[in-house]
């Protein structure tokens, strides 16, 4: 609707810098506002689009928005309205069913007041509606912003080009107070460091609740110095120990944090380096703030652009996405007995990009296990072709703790197999050192399960983390694979090859195999033959290949 002469520039100039004031008090509602004297009202742009109205200024919005009430609700909406225009009353608070552009109907909570002139007659009527159906953006129980609200402020900054720095933070082992002292003690933790964070960070930035334990702020004006001294004074006070009710406590926290800058990318992606950074400072820097940096994963991944492109290729049918596959080696008889599926990703600006330098990424991604599940259908797809000319033939396929995570990963891998008519005995999941991240009994359950169904279970990169022993004690493992970074200097250090006898006593122990990876030239299999290693996989005898050469090699083998 245009505005036309029937209403005098100034009122307009009014109605709108109250409006202002309004969406800002009414944050996380729709709000509106009408000037009495005229009936010309502004209604929020994002409740015009959501309900069809024709326009954020009309005239006559109550009528207008009369015809999107349930026929049923009409009438106390009605009376309501009539009570305030007469001057009966000076607010209201109603609920009604309103339609929406879709024809579907809402449930709305409306609250307005009326806002009297110098002579006590009504001259403004403005307030919010609330729609139920819509995710609330704010934490029921810091009454921060949560993280639908994080997203909505990252995606606008993203879409407006706004340079912002986000720092996230989090509490560690929230798990443990709430197991040890009761949830409702958690709370008043989470409630307690809410308020400190907001009162701390002032007008510096934004404060949100994520998921959890983190929480995060969201920042225009703070240099990354800045906001290192700012995340180290809230380390040093919750250090010293807070009280809570009756108890004294001392929080560790951890943090990640990274500058945006560059805007060919997507709130899903940032929060993905921002959960990389975290997990880096919670897993390998005791709780020291992270800065997700361009190098920070790798050589190659140059920036979060290069992740959004590898992310969205997911969506594009994996364009991009291809696998090669490095041979198994039988270590007696030198034979190959299967191969290892190792994923690349490929394009013509960046060239090939190897997998750790964007799967720790991507890990968390929502996307992820759809991605994994093409890994594990592509490789079992051309394990077939392999088992069909050698009947052991085993693939091994890399699997993230995120993958195991999934509640239903279990069933999506019998469902690969059965759709592709392939025996599970054949097939062999790789488990990485991350895996750590994982609950013990979460991981327990999904590897004896796949083992009950006949898949085979090996923990990949053993040795690096620093729970390993543990896990294999814990959890039934067929194979471990010794991490080449175990062998790198076995020719001339003695200690290396004690250190590989050790872990194959642990493996034998607890009845799993080895496989020693990174097996460079002959002399390095000659010394690793003296220990009890199964397997080998290594340049020596090949670097990760094309399956058709695979293919031609398992031939070769053959004869
Ligand atoms: P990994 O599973 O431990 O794979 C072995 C890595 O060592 C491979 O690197 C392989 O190319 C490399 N390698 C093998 N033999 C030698 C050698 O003799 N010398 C040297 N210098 N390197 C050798 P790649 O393919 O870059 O993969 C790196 C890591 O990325 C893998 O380590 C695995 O953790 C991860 N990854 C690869 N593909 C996948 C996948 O499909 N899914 C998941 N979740 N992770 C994957
Ligand atoms: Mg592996
Ligand atoms: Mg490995």
């Amino acid at each position: 609707m245009k505005i036309d002469k029937k209403y005098p520039r100034e009122r307009k100039r009014r109605l709108d810098s109250l409006f202002e004031a309004f969406s800002i008090i009414g944050e996380d509602t729709y709000v509106y506002l009408c000037d009495m004297m005229y009936d010309c009202s502004r209604w929020s742009k994002n409740l015009v689009d959501v309900f069809g109205l024709p326009s954020e200024y009309m005239y006559e919005a109550g009528a207008i928005w009369e015809e999107h009430i349930h026929p049923e609700d009409r009438k106390t909406y009605r009376d309501g309205i009539d009570a305030i225009f007469s001057g009966k009353v000076k607010g209201h608070d109603m609920q009604y069913r309103a339609r929406k552009k879709d024809g579907v109907y809402d449930v709305c909570t409306c609250r307005g007041i009326v806002i009297t002139d110098e002579y006590g007659q009504p001259e403004y009527f403005g307030g919010s509606i609330r729609n139920h159906s819509e995710q609330s953006h704010i934490d029921n129980l810091t009454g921060l912003r949560n993280q639908y609200g994080f997203f909505e402020d990252v995606e606008s900054c993203i879409s407006n080009k706004t340079e912002i720095r986000i720092c996230v933070v989090g509490i560690g082992k929230l798990t443990e107070l709430n197991e040890v002292y009761g949830y409702g003690f958690g709370n008043a933790v989470l409630q307690r460091f809410g308020r400190f964070m907001v009162d701390h960070v002032g007008n510096r930035g934004g404060t949100y609740r994520l998921d959890g334990s983190k929480f995060a702020v969201i920042t225009q004006t703070q240099t990354e110095k800045e906001i290192r001294k700012t995340y180290e004074d809230l380390r040093k006070y919750f250090r010293k120990g807070i009280q809570i009710e009756d108890r004294f406590i001392s929080l560790e926290l951890n943090s990640g944090a990274l500058a945006l800058n560059e805007f060919n990318t997507d709130t899903q992606t940032v929060y993905s380096c921002l959960n990389f950074a975290y997990d880096e400072s919670k897993l390998s820097k005791h709780g020291d703030l992270v800065e997700f940096e361009d190098n920070l994963a790798g050589r190659h991944m140059r920036n979060i652009e290069t992740l959004h492109m590898i992310r969205n290729s997911i969506s594009r049918a994996y364009s991009g996405f291809y696998l090669l596959y490095q041979p198994i080696i039988e270590a007696v008889s030198g034979r190959i007995t299967g191969a290892e599926a190792l994923l690349r990703w490929k394009n013509d600006e960046y060239g090939v990009i190897p997998p750790d330098e964007f799967i720790p990424l991507l890990e968390r991604d929502p996307k992820f296990p759809a991605l994994g599940e093409w890994i594990l259908r592509t490789a079992v797809k051309t394990a077939k072709k392999m088992l069909a000319i050698m009947p052991d033939f085993v693939i091994n396929v890399n699997i993230s703790y995120a993958q195991l995570e999934q509640a239903d990963f279990t069933d999506s891998v019998w469902t690969v197999l059965n759709e592709l008519e392939y025996p599970p005995e054949h097939l062999c999941l790789e488990i990485t050192e991350r895996c750590r991240l994982l609950d013990m009994d979460l991981l327990r359950n999904a590897v004896v399960t796949l083992r009950a169904g006949g898949v085979k279970v090996a923990l990949d990169d053993f040795g690096t983390g620093f729970s390993s022993v543990g896990l294999v004690k814990n959890i039934p493992i067929d194979t471990i694979k010794i991490d080449r970074s175990f062998i790198q200097n076995i020719e001339e250090d003695e200690k290396e090859g004690c250190l590989v006898n050790s872990f194959t006593e642990v493996a034998v122990l607890f009845g799993a195999n080895v496989c020693v990876e990174g097996i460079e030239n002959a002399n390095m299999r000659d010394l690793l033959n003296k220990y009890d290693v199964k397997s080998f996989q290594g340049y020596f005898y090949s670097r990760p290949i094309e399956k058709e050469e695979l293919l031609k090699m398992i031939k070769g083998s053959g004869k």
